[in-house]
């Protein structure tokens, strides 16, 4: 068997050169990011959680939306280990993971991981939110491993 490679730490991507946008179906989840407070899209007539978040409930149609207060924890469902910083080409070891979000069944949030060696993420890994400042006053919720 192969040695594993040695990527070392897991970063996080510098927030200054991060830019959102948003939408009226999105902008809660935005809002309670700059509040520390993780949260997605649940339909409030039927219960259904969905995300990223849309107009309908694709299974009631109900428009009506909550946007409740997760544990902020969850379960990488899958990862990538990238080695180049977007922004300027330059090496930089930060680890992309899918997470199963705790407290709204079937979602997954996109992010980056951090608090670990890159090369030891795994899937099924637990994480915790943490939040990083981004540009234009929003907050982007990223994980570290716990
Ligand atoms: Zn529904």
């Amino acid at each position: 068997m192969a040695d594993k490679i040695q990527y070392g730490p897991a970063l996080l991507l510098p927030g200054d050169n991060i830019h959102i946008t948003t939408n009226p179906d999105t902008e809660p989840f935005w809002e309670a990011a700059k509040e520390h407070r993780l949260t997605a899209c649940e339909c409030a007539k039927c219960g259904h959680f969905r995300m990223p978040p849309s107009p309908y409930c694709p299974e009631c149609s109900s428009r009506d939306k909550k946007w409740p207060t997760l544990p902020g924890t969850g379960t990488v469902f899958s990862f990538a280990i990238c080695n180049k910083n977007p922004a300027n080409g330059e090496d930089y070891i930060y680890v992309p993971i899918v997470v199963d979000l705790d407290g709204a069944p079937g979602t997954r949030l996109n992010a980056n991981v951090t608090g670990c060696k890159a090369e030891d993420v795994t899937i099924g890994m637990k994480v915790t939110v943490e939040w990083t400042p981004i540009a234009d006053g929003w907050v982007l919720p990223n994980f570290r491993a716990v």
